[in-house]
């Protein structure tokens, strides 16, 4: 027996979500109609929509935020001339739980990875090298990649770019797992991290 057409149609959908294949899809397509009462599957379909509507990225830093300039970027008590990067919105989260960083951020949106075809045209890198030419006050630049192969590649790519420009970088020290993700890392873990950061 064939399954209904409109299941069909939300597996393919849910589907194409990271990290659920074609099983956690069908699974998830039966709970949410046969199990799920119907005033959840309302509240789950006005959040998503609302949180796409709401969230955009910020225009300075590239994190998600329903406020232009993000709380961060327009945070007047923040020491404006150092500014660390990270790959994505979630490792922002997870280094800005360290309370003594009090710097700037900017979100590349991905790491370099050439077996999967990611050049520097498909991360923010031009956006980036932009946003350090039109502000002066920057003198330090933390790159906080995961300490993987990837976000290593992408440390060295960055960190020459930005060493022409003139301005000291550095590099999260140890502390840090090798291979370990940033997102995932404890505060403390960070925390060490930053403050055994290394000029590169
Ligand atoms: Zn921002």
């Amino acid at each position: 027996m064939n399954r209904p057409k409109t299941i069909e149609k939300m597996i393919e959908v849910i589907k194409k979500l990271p990290g659920i294949g074609p099983k956690m899809a069908e699974r998830l397509s039966y709970y949410i109609v046969s199990k799920m009462l119907q005033d959840d599957v309302n509240k789950l379909l006005n959040s998503i929509k609302e949180a796409k509507l709401a969230v955009k990225n910020c225009t300075v830093c590239y994190n998600l935020t329903e406020y232009n300039p993000c709380v961060i970027c327009s945070d007047s008590t923040r020491i404006r001339n150092v500014i660390c990067v990270v790959e994505s919105p979630q490792d922002l989260i997870a280094v800005s739980k360290v309370k003594e960083y009090k710097g700037l951020y900017f979100v590349l949106g991905g790491v370099l990875s050439p077996l999967d075809a990611i050049g520097p045209s498909d991360i923010r890198i031009d956006n980036f090298v932009k946003r350090l030419k039109n502000d002066n006050n920057i003198s330090e630049v933390i790159i906080a990649t995961d300490a993987d192969s990837k976000g290593e590649m992408t440390a060295i790519y960055l960190a020459n770019i930005v060493k022409k420009m003139g301005i000291k970088v550095t590099r999260l020290g140890c502390g840090l797992p090798v291979g370990g993700d940033i997102e995932y890392a404890d505060e403390r873990t960070i925390y060490n991290a930053i403050t055994a950061r290394k000029e590169m």
